[in-house]
C-alpha cells in the first residue's frame, strides 16, 4: 500500500484540500474580524486566498471524480495549484524569511511523487524563484544558509520519494496491466460464450448456476437473471424415459461432480421452462478438482433423432418387405434345381446355380440391413440366459464343417483344458447372454474366417479366467492391413485390396457383431498379421455356478 503511487496521490490530494481550505478561509475572517487571527495569519493576502480557493475547487472536483483512483495527471494538476499558492504566499510574506517557509518546503518535497516531470518542473520553478529572490534587495536580510537549507532538504526528500516509488513502479504498472489483461480475457470469454450455438451452463460445487450463455437461455426458456444462482436441477431439468425427474444416481451432473470425469450422452430428455420436451446431446465436464464444479454443454437433437428414426424405420420396413420376395425367388430356384421337382439341362442348371447364389446373397444383405437398423434405433432385444459357452459353440460350428471342407480348410474347436493329476478337465464357462446374439456373432466370425482363408485352418477356442470368458476365432487367411484394423467394426467398412475385391460382402457383419457384443456387455477386438491370418476375440463376463439361471439343456 505504502509503495502504491495512487495511494500517495490520494493522500496528497486530501492534504491539499485541507491546506487550501484553511488558506481560503483566512481572508474572509480577516475581513470580518482581523483580531481573531494570529499576526502571522494576518500576513496572508487576498491573492493567496484566491489562489488557494481555485486550488481547493480543482482538488475537490478531482477528489469527487476519482475518489478511488486519482490519475497521475489530475493529481499533478492539483499539486501544481498548491505549488503556485505556496509560492505566492512565500513571495508575499518575505521570501526565504517567510514564516511559511516550512509549508513551501513541504510542498516542493512532494515533487518526487510526480517522477521526472514533477522533479523537472518544480526544480525549474525553485531555481527561477531563487534567482529572482536573490536578485531582490530584500534578500539581504536572508542568510544564504537558510536559502540552501530550504532548497536542499526538499530536494533530498523529493529525490528519496522518487527513488522509493520508482522501485515499486514496475509492480504498480504490472497490476494495472494485469487488470487490463483480465478485463480483455473476460471480454473475449464472454464474446465466445455468446457466440456458441450450444447451450453452456457452469455450476459451482454446490450445484448453483454461475454462468449461462444466451443459447442455453434460448434452449431452456430461462432468462439469465432468473437462472443465475439457482440450483441447476430446477433449471436444467432432465427426465428419464418415463418422463420422471432423473434419480440422483442417474444424474450425469452429479456423477461428474463425484467422479471428476467427463460424461457424454445423447440419451437424455430435457424439460424446458414452458414444459416442452427435447432430446439433447449432452457433455458434462468437471471444472478443476473433484466436486469443485462442472460445465454443462448441450444441444437440441430432437429433430435429428426423429429423422434418424424415420430413416431406420424406412430401411427396416423396406428390407423386411424385400426379404419376402427374395425368399420366394430363392425357394423357386431351389425347386428348379432339385431333380425330384424339375428337369433342366446342365446349362440351365449352371445359370440357376448362379442365380441362387445371388438371391441368397441378396437375402443376407436384407437380413443384415434389418439387423443393423434394429441395432441403430435401440430395438435390439436382449433376453439373457445362462449359456455354457463350450457346448454352445461346439453345437454351433457343426454346420460350418461342410463349408470349410468344401474349401479344403480344417475347422477345429479346441477349448482350453486343465490338467488335474492324471485327468484332463475341460472347464465349464458360463455367461449370461442372449443366445441368438451370441450365435449371430460367432457365426459371423466363423463365416468370415472361412470366407477370407484360401488355405490352412480355422480354429475356434474358448478359455477364460474367474471373471471373463474369451472366445477366439483364428484363421490362416489373407489377414488385414494394420491401417484398416481401427475401422473394421464401422458400418459398411470393407478392406479394399486385390485380396478382397473378388470376395463379396456388405461390410455390415463386423459392425453388427460389435453392436451385439456391446448389448451383451462384452467387448470384441482383432489382432491380425497381413497375409498371415487374423485372430478375432470376444470377451464376455463369466458368471459363477450360483448365478446360473434358465440353463439351456446340454445337447
Ligand atoms: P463383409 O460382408 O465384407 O465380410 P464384415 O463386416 O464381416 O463384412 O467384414 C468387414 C471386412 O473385414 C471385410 O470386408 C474383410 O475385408 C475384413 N475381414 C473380416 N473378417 C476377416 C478375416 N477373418 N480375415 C480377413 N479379413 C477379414
Amino acid at each position: 500500500m505504502l509503495l502504491d503511487r495512487s495511494f500517495w496521490y490520494r493522500q496528497t490530494n486530501r492534504l491539499i484540500i485541507v491546506v487550501s481550505f484553511l488558506l481560503t478561509s483566512i481572508w474572509p475572517i480577516s475581513l470580518i474580524q482581523p483580531n481573531w487571527l494570529h499576526p502571522i495569519l494576518q500576513l496572508i493576502t487576498p491573492v493567496v486566498s484566491i489562489c488557494a480557493l481555485v486550488t481547493l475547487i480543482v482538488s475537490l472536483a478531482v477528489f469527487a471524480r476519482t475518489r478511488q483512483q486519482p490519475s497521475r495527471g489530475s493529481s499533478f494538476l492539483v499539486y501544481m495549484g498548491m505549488v503556485l499558492t505556496s509560492l505566492i504566499l512565500l513571495m508575499t510574506t518575505g521570501h526565504f524569511d517567510s514564516p511559511y517557509i516550512v509549508l513551501w518546503m513541504i510542498t516542493i518535497s512532494l515533487a518526487g511523487l510526480y517522477r521526472y516531470y514533477g522533479l523537472i518542473s518544480i526544480g525549474s520553478i525553485v531555481t527561477a524563484y531563487t534567482i529572482y529572490a536573490i536578485a531582490d534587495p530584500t534578500i539581504q536580510s536572508s542568510s544564504y544558509s537558510k536559502i540552501i537549507i530550504s532548497i536542499l532538504i526538499p530536494a533530498i526528500i523529493s529525490f528519496l520519494i522518487w527513488r522509493r516509488l520508482s522501485s515499486s513502479a514496475e509492480p504498480v504498472r504490472d497490476y494495472s496491466a494485469l487488470a487490463h489483461e483480465l478485463d480483455q480475457v473476460s471480454n473475449k470469454a464472454e464474446i465466445i460464450l455468446n457466440a456458441i450455438a450450444d447451450g453452456v451452463v457452469a455450476i459451482n460445487n454446490a450445484g448453483t448456476i454461475q454462468i449461462i450463455n444466451p443459447a442455453a437461455e434460448r434452449i431452456m426458456g430461462w432468462g439469465k437473471q432468473d437462472a443465475l444462482e439457482l440450483d441447476y436441477r430446477s433449471v436444467f431439468r432432465l427426465t428419464d424415459d418415463k418422463d420422471r425427474p432423473l434419480a440422483p444416481e442417474n444424474d450425469p451432473v452429479q456423477k461428474v461432480l463425484l467422479i471428476n470425469e467427463s460424461i457424454t450422452s445423447n440419451d437424455f430428455t430435457l424439460l424446458t421452462a414452458n414444459g416442452k420436451k427435447m432430446i439433447i446431446s449432452l457433455l458434462v465436464s468437471p471444472l478443476g478438482p473433484t466436486g469443485s464444479g462442472a460445465i454443462i454443454v448441450f444441444r437440441d437433437i430432437t429433430s435429428e433423432v426423429l429423422e434418424n428414426r424415420q430413416k431406420a424405420e424406412f430401411i427396416s420396413t423396406a428390407s423386411h418387405e424385400m426379404r419376402t420376395p427374395v425368399a420366394a425367388i430363392e425357394g423357386y430356384i431351389s425347386l428348379a434345381l432339385n431333380p425330384d421337382t424339375a428337369t433342366i439341362d446342365e446349362k440351365a442348371r449352371s445359370y440357376l446355380q448362379k442365380a441362387h447364389e445371388s438371391a441368397a446373397h441378396l437375402g443376407q444383405l436384407f437380413q443384415d440391413l434389418l439387423d443393423v437398423s434394429k441395432a441403430e434405433d435401440g430395438r435390439i432385444s436382449n433376453n439373457p440366459v445362462s449359456i455354457d459357452v463350450t457346448s454352445f459353440i461346439r453345437d454351433l460350428i457343426g454346420p460350418f464343417q461342410s463349408r470349410a471342407s468344401e474349401k479344403g480348410l480344417s475347422l477345429s474347436f479346441v477349448p482350453d483344458v486343465v490338467k488335474e493329476g492324471n485327468s484332463v478337465i475341460e472347464p465349464i464357462y458360463y455367461v449370461s447372454a442372449d443366445p441368438s446374439h451370441l450365435r449371430e456373432v460367432i457365426s459371423n466370425l466363423v463365416e468370415n474366417a472361412i470366407k477370407y482363408t484360401k488355405e490352412g485352418s480355422v480354429t475356434i477356442d474358448v478359455g477364460g479366467d474367474s471373471e471373463h470368458v474369451m472366445i477366439s476365432v483364428v484363421d490362416t487367411g489373407i489377414g488385414i492391413p494394420a491401417e484398416d484394423i481401427p475401422h473394421l467394426f464401422q458400418k459398411f467398412y470393407r478392406v479394399d485390396n486385390t485380396d478382397t475385391r473378388e470376395i463379396g460382402g456388405t461390410g455390415l457383419g463386423l459392425y453388427l457383431c460389435r453392436r451385439l457384443v456391446e448389448t451383451m456387455n462384452g467387448r470384441i477386438w482383432i489382432e491380425s498379421d497381413y497375409s498371415k491370418g487374423s485372430m478375432f476375440f470376444v470377451e464376455l463376463n463369466r458368471i459363477q455356478n450360483d448365478q446360473i439361471i434358465n440353463q439351456p439343456p446340454r445337447t
